[in-house]
């Protein structure tokens, strides 16, 4: 892994002003596209930016787009209103949804910098949803297809997390006392040493407080089922078993179209059992998001080639080190 740079804080960089921090690394792009010479190897190397995978706000940030709780970058779905509170519920006009124009994209880019004040260019993203990114600069790039939905923020960290702590523990489908009954049936399992840090920390907070994307991911995958089946109604127990089963077909290391296309199906289900069982007011943009991340493996291969994981592990090096 190679860092280029580090964002200075206390505050996260905001919007288009990651495009100061931007510039000089598209510079460098930009000559490693062109090409450099290895006079050692006798070759000349061209090097080009061809995936982001980022969490929800750095994505927008990074490629230019409006925030996710008002549109998705990848296709024209917007977000609904109701009583003043954004969703993406409905799935009736799915077949409208389509891939965005890459160049109507870069056309509205361009035009964002001709914007002669802060209120015109509010104006020009509310109406197109895109702001200049200096990545446009590289010729080949495309801020729509090469802008990955990170599937450990979107499955495990998004879906997971308002699934258990939003939708059933806030809303009393599980109580403290199921909780304390899932940590006791958690600790007798017993699985591989080399599964990562077991996730038997149930009961901690409001339940499942402090829980980390790997700990999510091993619950989703592992505990969630045999833990939670018979604390469940039958509805929340299809939208359990068709959500394990979608993060089952999509963490395989080898993954072929058929079993992409059977995920997609099921987590076309758990958004719409989540829409027709809690109402679309609870379809959050991570729900809508998930169903892009087949298009992703399609584009750049299985989950491990492109998810977070690595990169929140260096976070966490990172950290420790300042
Ligand atoms: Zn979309």
């Amino acid at each position: 892994m190679l860092t280029l740079g580090l964002l200075p804080g206390p505050n996260e960089v905001r919007l288009h002003k990651i495009n100061h921090y931007l510039s000089p690394i598209v510079d460098e792009l930009l000559e490693f596209w062109n090409g450099i010479e290895i006079p050692a190897a006798g070759r000349k190397i061209r090097l080009a930016l061809i995936c982001c995978s980022n969490d929800i706000p750095a994505a927008r940030k990074l490629c230019g787009h409006i925030s996710a709780s008002v549109s998705c970058h990848r296709c024209y779905k917007r977000a609904n209103s109701i009583s003043n509170k954004l969703n993406f519920g409905g799935f009736d006009d799915m077949s409208e949804w389509f891939v965005r124009n890459l160049l109507k994209h870069r056309q509205d880019a361009e035009n964002w910098r001709l914007c002669k004040s802060e209120e015109e260019r509010k104006r020009h993203v509310s109406l197109t949803s895109v702001r200049w990114t200096e990545l446009l600069r590289l010729p080949y790039f495309n801020p729509i297809r090469h802008l990955i939905i990170d599937p450990m923020h979107c499955l495990f960290l998004g879906i997971a997390h308002w699934i258990i702590k939003k939708l059933w523990i806030d809303g009393n489908k599980i109580t403290k006392h199921d909780l304390e009954l899932m940590e006791k049936r958690a600790k007798i399992i017993k699985i591989p040493a080399d599964l990562g840090r077991i996730p038997n920390k149930i009961t901690t907070g409001d339940g499942f407080s402090g829980f980390t994307a790997d700990q999510w991911k091993s619950f989703i995958l592992i505990y969630a089922i045999p833990l939670m089946w018979d604390l469940l109604d039958e509805p929340d127990r299809k939208i359990l078993g068709n959500f394990v089963r979608a993060c089952t077909l999509l963490v395989c290391r080898i993954i072929d179209d058929k079993t992409l296309s059977e995920a997609h199906e099921h987590l076309l289900k758990v958004a719409m059992l989540i829409e027709e069982n809690y109402g679309p007011e609870r379809i959050t943009p991570n729900l809508h998001l998930c169903l892009h991340i087949a298009d992703c493996c399609r584009d750049y291969g299985p989950l491990y080639s492109f998810w977070c994981y690595s990169f929140e592990r260096m976070n966490g090096i990172l950290g420790r080190s300042l």
